[in-house]
């Protein structure tokens, strides 16, 4: 491998690089600028919790929400924890059923798991073939004791975005909270909760060139007024829902990102996906048996999730990845290598799960990082198949389907 050549980074929904500008915004936080936000007693605090309502502006603009709708936490991971089991013990009263989708991250998985062992009910609804909800099957779903319903904005494996507007009428309907893990979305294309009828909302900094370690929950304050549980006890920061000193330098860097974003996300993603779609093009002109995975229609414009049939995903992805960066649909547990959980929902078979890679595109992908990258991919993919016995069988017409897989 040359160590010379540029590394490509195409796993920008893993992590966002930091913007410069956003970086530059924060550096005088750490020194210049060190006060606690809460120190209501001197200029060091006055200042620093200055910013930090400055940055809740710059945020809450970017959603159409009111600056006091906004909690901030560490990250997304948290604001998906803080939702689901604030709302579970602050409306323990009006019932303890929650309903979410198989494909949601795991932050929204495990909470709901949490739930389920503090006595809580959890339906763990299917999606279609294409990442897309059933909402006739989620408004079946519904019973006398639901609480709430948890939706992602868009998929962080797929980019598969679901009918929000949709999902949002649904719970009004019902008199159910709507809350939705946005983290995908956010800072890439139009979220508005608001708008759709989304009444909790986690987010975070990282996935949107900002720093990583802060993130956001909004929470409506009017109609419905929505409250949630504390998970920390403390301080009774962010109006008693969220103790702790707040990262100052972080929270000014999450809204320097959200400023920048509303300015250039329109723009970013008309560029983005026309490299996108370049990309996948490329693969399907010059590769066979290329499958895009998830609804092409509904879905984020800077993200492609691809299987490479019988090509296995790990195994192709050391090809290049001292060169470029993306995912494969496996995870490697501690035993097996288990093929991603959100691709087996749509229906793929292991074999398709296991030969995905996502690609994710972001702020500063260039044309040639793209072109690259069709070439070492499609190279990988070619050099894979030769050695591989089963695209030789595939290529004699052998029926694969009636071929006795081994376990892995
Ligand atoms: C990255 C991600 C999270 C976790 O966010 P952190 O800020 O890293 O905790 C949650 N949900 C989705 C959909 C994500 O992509």
């Amino acid at each position: 491998m040359d160590s010379h050549k540029k590394l490509i980074y195409l796993d920008n929904n893993s992590t966002t690089p930091t913007d410069p500008r956003v970086v530059e915004t924060m550096l005088p936080y750490f020194f210049e600028i060190p006060g606690n936000a809460a120190s209501r007693n001197h200029p060091f605090g006055w200042q620093a919790e200055e910013a930090v309502e400055y940055a809740r502006e710059q945020i809450s603009s970017l959603i159409d929400v009111d600056p006091k709708e906004i909690i901030f936490t560490s990250g997304a991971t948290e604001s998906d924890n803080l939702a689901i089991k604030g709302v579970f013990e602050m409306y323990a009263s009006k019932g303890n059923h929650i309903i979410t989708l198989t494909t949601e991250h795991k932050a929204v998985l495990d909470a709901c798991k949490r739930v389920e062992k503090m006595g809580g009910e959890v339906t763990y609804l299917s999606v279609q073939h294409d990442g897309l909800v059933d909402l006739a099957e989620l408004e079946k779903a519904i019973t006398d004791k639901t609480i709430m319903i948890s939706v992602m904005w868009a998929n962080n494996e797929t980019g598969v975005i679901q009918p929000m507007k949709e999902i949002g009428d649904i719970c009004k309907k019902h008199g159910i909270l709507f809350m939705s893990d946005a983290t995908q979305a956010v800072g890439k294309i139009q979220v508005h909760p608001k708008e759709v009828g989304v009444h909790l909302m986690a987010f975070t900094s990282h996935k949107m060139y900002g720093p990583k370690g802060v993130g956001a929950l909004f929470v409506n304050r009017k109609n419905p007024r929505v409250k949630v549980t504390a998970q920390m006890d403390g301080g009774g920061h962010e109006r008693g829902m969220r103790s702790g000193t707040l990262n100052v330098p972080g929270i000014v860097g999450f809204g320097k990102a959200a400023e920048i974003a509303k300015a250039e996300m329109g723009k970013d993603a008309e560029r983005l996906s026309k490299l996108r779609d370049k990309l996948e093009k490329a693969f399907q002109d010059n590769l066979e048996e290329v499958y895009i995975n998830g609804n092409v229609h509904h879905r984020m414009p800077h993200v492609t999730n691809i299987s490479f049939k019988h090509v296995e995903g790990e195994g192709l992805m050391m090809t290049f990845n001292q060169n470029i960066a993306v995912s494969s649909g496996s995870a490697c547990t501690s035993a097996s290598l288990e093929p991603s959980y959100v691709l087996v929902a749509l229906g793929l078979g292991d074999d398709l799960a296991h030969s995905s890679i996502r690609f994710s595109l972001g702020r500063f992908t260039t044309e040639e990082d793209v072109d690259e990258a069709i070439r070492m991919v499609s190279e990988g993919v070619n050099h894979m198949r030769d050695l591989s016995p089963i695209w030789e069988m595939y290529k004699d017409g052998v029926d694969l389907s009636m071929v006795e897989w081994s376990e892995h």
